[in-house]
């Protein structure tokens, strides 16, 4: 049955008290009255539509200079020679990923590990590369030329590295994940971790604002923040987005506990407190911010989320593994059409740039380029 939204009246704006005494309600006929209010303001602008892009996901070097304690993806020890992905095997990703009209590239890595590893260094120099960023430049123009569309995560960045990559990327992504410098104190999650400081995650998010680049951004829910904590981190990227107008999506991502981290044993959040996230989220953010839920993370549950506000299930890919949540695996695309389609949604795909953003203020002439021709192919919304 399609959403009804004519007996809605929802609030224009929520100040800080009033988001974070929501996350304290227990009523239920409270909670309730809110959620019918975020699908309200998500119905209002996607319509019955939620988008998810078909991607493939190449993990370009699982080391990483950080050490966050609920890492499933970095490796600290890797066989000499396997530093990073070679470009060979990129190369039958990227074959394979034609073949299965793959849209999106999404090339993650763990951040500057050449920093850290004297022997990441070699295995960049000794194939032609200083940096890991000039490696990633060097696949995302390869990806290009295969006319897949490059979404990058490379960790923080500077401005010179963010002006080097927008000119191979559909967007850049980099979670926020916690505004909060308090895990960054010995024993927290992000002791080990200098690039996880807000600050200089903040920092990034701003300047690609200022470069006009896509951006996807995103806050990872409990790995030990404060109900205030999140609806600080909420009210950051709102702030950084109504300067810039960049963030075209803010993923709500949460915690699942990796074997081989520090964090195995500790449990991830409920699915109540994650309902009740996206619904405060959904009254925070700008409505035009999509908001993105990782359908492989709230299995069987997937139907609080379409009725509480998401409009977006991300990147899915039928090809590769999420290497960042090993244990959680996609669901096929015709399971995630059926799960949409019974809520009265319709499943729809998109390109990992945004429709509003497929203009050369926003985009490189050869991303441009790419971007346009697929946008055709491709039933985007908005
Ligand atoms: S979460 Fe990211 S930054 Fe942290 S250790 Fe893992 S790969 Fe590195």
């Amino acid at each position: 049955m399609a959403f009804n939204t004519s007996s809605l009246n929802p609030p224009k704006s929520i100040t800080i008290n009033q988001a974070i005494e929501f996350l304290h309600q227990n009523d239920p006929n409270e909670i309730s009255l809110w959620k019918k209010s975020a699908q309200s303001i998500a119905f209002n602008v996607y319509q019955n539509q939620i988008t998810f892009t078909n991607n493939i996901f190449i993990p370009l070097t699982f080391l990483c200079r950080n050490a966050c304690h609920y890492c499933g993806f970095r490796r600290s020890k890797v066989p000499r020679g396997q530093e990073f992905l070679k470009p060979e095997k990129i190369e039958k990703i990227l074959t394979n990923a034609r073949t299965h009209k793959v849209s999106e590239v999404l090339i993650t890595m763990g951040d500057k590990p050449e920093k850290k590893y004297p022997y990441a260094k070699k295995w960049l120099s000794n194939h032609g590369f200083n940096t890991t960023i000039e490696y990633t430049y060097f696949i995302a123009e390869k990806a290009l030329k295969y006319e897949l569309l490059p979404h990058i995560n490379s960790g923080t960045l500077t401005f010179d590295e963010l002006s080097y990559l927008r000119e191979v990327s559909a967007s850049i992504g980099l979670m926020l994940e916690t505004i909060s410098s308090r895990l960054t104190h010995l024993g927290l999650p992000h002791e080990q971790s200098p690039d996880k400081h807000p600050k200089k995650r903040m920092a990034t998010i701003e300047k690609a604002g200022k470069l006009k680049i896509p951006f996807t951004s995103g806050i990872l829910v409990g790995i030990g923040e404060t109900l205030e904590e999140i609806v600080a981190s909420l009210f950051a990227l709102k702030n950084v987005h109504q300067k810039y107008r960049h963030l075209q999506e803010v993923i709500i991502q949460n915690f699942q506990p990796n074997r081989n981290s520090i964090m195995a044993n500790f449990p991830p959040p409920s699915i109540d407190l994650m309902e009740k996230i996206l619904i405060i989220a959904r009254h925070i953010l700008p409505p035009e911010i999509s908001i993105q839920i990782p359908p492989n993370l709230v299995e069987g549950h997937e139907h609080r989320f379409l009725e509480a506000g998401m409009s977006d299930w991300g990147g899915v890919s039928s090809i590769t593994l999420d290497f960042i949540n090993p244990d959680h695996n996609w669901p096929s695309f015709s399971k995630l059409e059926q799960i949409t389609r019974k809520i009265g949604y319709q499943l729809c795909e998109r390109l990992p740039v945004y429709p509003r953003y497929i203009n050369l203020e926003w985009l490189s002439p050869q991303v441009y380029k790419l971007a346009s021709i697929k946008k055709l192919e491709t039933r985007m919304v908005r």
